[in-house]
Order: C-alpha cells, then structure tokens, then sequence
C-alpha cells in the first residue's frame, strides 16, 4: 500500500501554526482539539504529529514510542472530557470509511447517547 502523504491537508498546517485550534491536549508525539462542526457535546479529534494519512499507515509505519504517544493522548482526552459514561472512537479511512482530511485522525465522541454504530 502507498501512503502518499499531502502536507498541504487541513491538519498539516494546524501541526505547523497556520491554522489556529482549540486544543483539549499536547504531547510530544500528538495533539487533541476540538472539531470544528461538533457532532456530540464532546467531539475531539487527535492527531499524530507524524505524516501519516490513516489509521492503517500509522499502524503499520510509526514508531512504538510515537504509538505510544498517541494512546497516551487518547487516555488523557478521555479523562480531560469525562467520558466516564461511555464515547465512541472513529478513524474515517479513505473513500468507503469517508475519510475528508488525510491525516491520520481518531473521533471521540461522547457526551450523550450515540446510538448505534451504523445507520446505512
Ligand atoms: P473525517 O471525515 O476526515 O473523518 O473528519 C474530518 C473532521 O475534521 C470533521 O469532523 C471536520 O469537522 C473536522 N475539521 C475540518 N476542518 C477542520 C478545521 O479546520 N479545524 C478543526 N478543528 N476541525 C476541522
């Protein structure tokens, strides 16, 4: 698989400042903030700080400590919202998943009752 990476995407340039964004949480291998069209009353993306286009290209090329950073990220962004009650982690991938910004990014969702996992 060919993970052609485009750094002109949306989450590139808020990684290098361009763009502002409401951050939930930072460490050395990721960021969390908030999405921009909220879909629940918490609704945080996180974001490697690697170019990785999707789950499966971070899955299978980043290292153990920037995975680890990542999970860390995830841990503290569901302690920071808490989501104690429950939340769901999406990670859109390319065009079946719906996938609009290719850069690598996990959804938690939460806050309310999600209902089901799919609805088409
Ligand atoms: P995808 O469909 O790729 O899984 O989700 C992309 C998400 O990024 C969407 O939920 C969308 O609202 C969010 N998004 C798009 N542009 C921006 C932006 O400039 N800032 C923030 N914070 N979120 C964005």
């Amino acid at each position: 698989m060919d993970f052609a990476y485009d750094d002109q995407n949306i989450f590139a340039k808020i990684l290098r400042g361009e763009i502002p964004n409401k951050t939930v949480y930072e460490n050395d291998h990721a960021l969390a903030f908030e999405d921009i069209a909220p879909q629940a009353p918490v609704h945080v993306l996180i974001i490697p700080k690697g170019a990785y286009v999707s789950l499966d290209h971070f899955a299978r090329d980043a290292s153990a400590e920037d995975q680890a950073g990542f999970m860390q990220a995830v841990a503290e962004v569901c302690r920071i919202t808490d989501v104690g009650a429950g939340f769901r982690a999406i990670a859109n991938t390319r065009t079946h998943g719906v996938q609009d910004v290719p850069h690598y990014h996990m959804h938690i969702l939460g806050g309310r009752q999600l209902g089901r996992m799919l609805q088409g």
